[in-house]
């Protein structure tokens, strides 16, 4: 199928062409027709499928087919289009795909998130905006400061609502609601990797009569990436992971580490070591956020160390190798973390380091993606019989990530804390407690 079988405009096919797309992704087939038709649309897609064109394409081209509403007397000019996003990377992404995708439109397009200052937001606003993209702390700030109209939205958009939820800003996301016209009077689309009882139950406040869009299954991306698992001592985890680097040649790493502080740590580690690197997560200021990660896709920089809300939804061009320093506390953040890889159609390895303490959650990984990953062994990386495991904890209470403004950030309470000497497997409880903190 081609793009312009789905119903698109000569302006929006130029653009994409442009981009050197020329097949739709499935979520791009099954959801450009049905959001140019109008109605509203309840989609499971994971980043990397292409979702974002998939809705971006065709409310642009069904904000440029009808007329502007007439502006109010007071206030700045309405907002016709909206897309929610939870984090501060994903909406300059989004952002950017509105400009490239709409540019021969006659289509204005603005970001709003936290951390960065609110003036020149606030006039771009007044100028006049018709699609914007926010995240919901910022956007309720202008809200707050009447200096966003959003009574008379034509479309909402809310994406990755399963993160948003994860992120704790379910009740962000409703007084955004309540600023909006009825849903009926608006085309509601609302994208998820996952359909949990409480998206279910946010879908049905939110969408009116909605078509289903059901492409990839949860693990699809995953069939593309190389996955390989390594079983190494905790200790020798960084060492093994430089060796990986300079032996394979590896042009570009995204690494994920469980704590803000462990990836500021492994980060320093590997710069003093040559490799060039650098640490993303919410206690980054947005400046340090936006260097690291422009550093990374010009290709400035080697390593990204990141932590999963940080890197949640980044897309990164042609991203070949990435590494979990540790595995993810839910085994769902694992397809999610090595889906940063092998996007839009390319191939990609997924190399995990497992340490004792972490079987248990290899096993769950390995159920959820039903399949046995496996096991490389790297001369000279035996792992140590008499280290024995401890549990990890199962709770993984989502500390509020970078989409957040409003001072909701929390510190990291390990942040500047020495960490334990010689952190092996068998540290006391209490020690390893802290390290996993963040
Ligand atoms: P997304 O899932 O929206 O984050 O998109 C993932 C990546 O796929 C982005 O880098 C897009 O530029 C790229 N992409 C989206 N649609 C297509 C397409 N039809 N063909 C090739 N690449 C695409």
């Amino acid at each position: 199928m081609s793009f312009e079988a789905l119903g698109l405009s000569s302006e929006v096919l130029r653009a994409v062409t442009e981009e050197g797309y020329d097949t739709p992704t499935p979520i791009q087939q099954a959801a450009i027709p049905l959001v140019l038709s109008g109605v509203d649309v309840m989609a499971s897609a994971q980043t990397g499928t292409g979702k974002t064109a998939g809705f971006t394409l065709p409310m642009l081209q069904r904000l440029s087919l009808s007329e502007r509403p007439v502006r109010g007397r007071k206030g700045p000019p309405p907002v016709r289009a909206l897309v929610l996003t939870p984090t501060r990377e994903l909406a300059a992404q989004i952002a950017e795909s509105v400009s490239t995708y709409g540019k021969y439109l006659q289509i204005r397009s603005a970001v709003v998130f936290g951390g960065v200052s609110i003036n020149p937001q606030i006039s771009q606003l007044r100028k006049g905006v018709d699609i914007l993209i926010a995240t919901p702390g910022r956007l309720l700030d202008h809200a707050g400061q009447n200096t966003v109209d959003l009574s008379r939205l034509e479309i909402l958009v809310l994406d990755e609502a399963d993160r948003m939820l994860d992120m704790g800003f379910i009740h962000d996301v409703k007084r955004v609601l309540a600023l909006l016209p009825e849903s009926a009077q608006r085309q509601n689309l609302l994208f998820s990797a996952t359909f949990s009882k409480d998206i279910k139950q946010l879908a049905g406040r939110m969408l009116n009569d909605p078509q289903l869009v059901e492409v990839a299954p949860q693990n699809a991306t995953a069939d593309r990436i190389e996955q390989q698992v390594h079983l190494v001592d905790k200790s020798r985890k960084r060492e093994l992971l430089s060796r990986m680097i300079r032996d394979e040649d590896w042009r570009q790493v995204l690494v994920f580490t469980r704590t803000k502080h462990g990836a500021n740590r492994l980060a320093e580690q590997l710069s003093k070591e040559g490799l060039s690197a650098a640490a993303i997560h919410g206690n980054k200021s947005q400046g340090a956020r936006t260097r690291a990660l422009a550093g990374f896709k010009e290709g400035k920089l080697r390593v990204l160390v990141a932590t999963d809300i940080a890197a949640r939804g980044l897309d990164i061009d042609q991203l070949p190798n990435v590494v979990n320093f540790e595995l993810p506390n839910v085994p769902e953040d694992y397809v999610h973390r090595i889906g940063r890889t092998a996007r839009a159609g390319l191939s990609g390895k997924a190399v995990s380091l497992v340490c004792v303490d972490e079987a248990k959650l290899l096993r769950d990984i390995e159920k959820l993606i039903r399949r046995e990953l496996p096991r490389i062994h790297i001369e000279g990386f035996d792992v140590d019989p008499s280290i024995k495991a401890e549990p990890i904890r199962k709770t993984s209470k989502p500390t509020p990530g970078p989409g957040q403004g409003r001072g909701r950030r929390s510190r990291d309470r390990n942040a500047g804390k020495k960490p334990p000497v010689g952190a092996q497997a068998s540290a006391s409880r209490g020690a390893s407690r802290r390290r996993r903190g963040a």
